[in-house]
């Protein structure tokens, strides 16, 4: 008889539990005081839960996912919970930032990232804070300015979880300055590694959460 935690979780959900705890017995615990060193969560970690079912779980089948519930999503917080606080860029990823891609996503854009997104081959990040404006972010001072088909991005943000390891990063930016009230003037565009003029700051030390890679991003002139 399998203990079941919440209410909303079934034998279902915990016969996943046992078998993320097993993976993550083999997998995480061993290394986690030294992902904790070395500051850095290994991109291999990712990938292993990605063939493992472990990374967007609730994401349809025809994109790779599991197609299955958010009680699944909680298992997979709770349990890396259990190995330690600086897993939680991997909720980060599953749970916010990949679900702004398939809520508003094109579907062109759901084919080219999902599956990589299901499989670790494509870490994100959400990127709202800068050094001026965190609570506050209808006062951002990011800017994407409409230059024929395309934005021009610049500014600067940080605070940004999985910044140094993302390759695609949701960023909030400033379409209409002039917007009243301010928040009507944000917008969201995603950004991937490699595009000219994204470049990353500095990876913050913190007083904790020392292998979740917390950092700077820059934005000059990005297309
Ligand atoms: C480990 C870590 C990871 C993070 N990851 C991300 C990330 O992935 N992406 C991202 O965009 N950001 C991220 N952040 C940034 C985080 O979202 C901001 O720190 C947060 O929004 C608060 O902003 P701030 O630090 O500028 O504090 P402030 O906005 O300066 O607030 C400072 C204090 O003032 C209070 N305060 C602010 N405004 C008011 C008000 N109007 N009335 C009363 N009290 C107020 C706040 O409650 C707080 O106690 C991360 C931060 C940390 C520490």
């Amino acid at each position: 008889m399998i203990e079941l935690k919440h209410p909303y979780l079934n034998e279902d959900h915990e016969i996943f539990r046992q078998a993320l705890r097993k993976f993550l017995e083999k997998e995480a615990y061993p290394f986690y005081e030294q992902w904790e060193e070395d500051r850095m969560i290994p991109r291999s970690f990712w990938t292993k839960m990605g063939e493992q079912g472990f990374l967007c779980p609730d994401i349809d089948e025809k994109y790779g996912g599991s197609g299955v519930d958010w009680g699944f999503a909680v298992v997979i917080n709770e349990e890396l919970e259990r190995v330690g606080t600086s897993l939680i860029g991997i909720g980060l990823h599953n749970d916010i930032v990949v679900p702004y891609i398939t809520t508003f996503g094109t579907e062109e854009q759901k084919q080219r990232w999902l599956p990589k997104c299901v499989t670790g081959e494509i870490i994100t990040a959400i990127a709202m804070t800068e050094p001026g404006t965190g609570s506050d972010l209808a006062n951002i001072k990011t800017t994407a300015k409409l230059d024929g088909d395309h934005y021009i991005v610049n500014g600067q943000k940080t605070f940004i979880t999985n910044g140094i390891q993302s390759d695609l990063v949701v960023v909030a930016v400033k379409t209409d300055t002039q917007a009243v009230p301010k928040h009507k003037g944000v917008s969201l565009l995603v950004i991937e590694r490699g595009t000219p003029g994204f470049s990353r700051g500095r990876k913050l030390n913190k007083v904790g959460l020392h292998s979740q890679d917390t950092a700077e991003l820059i934005f000059e002139d990005v297309v």
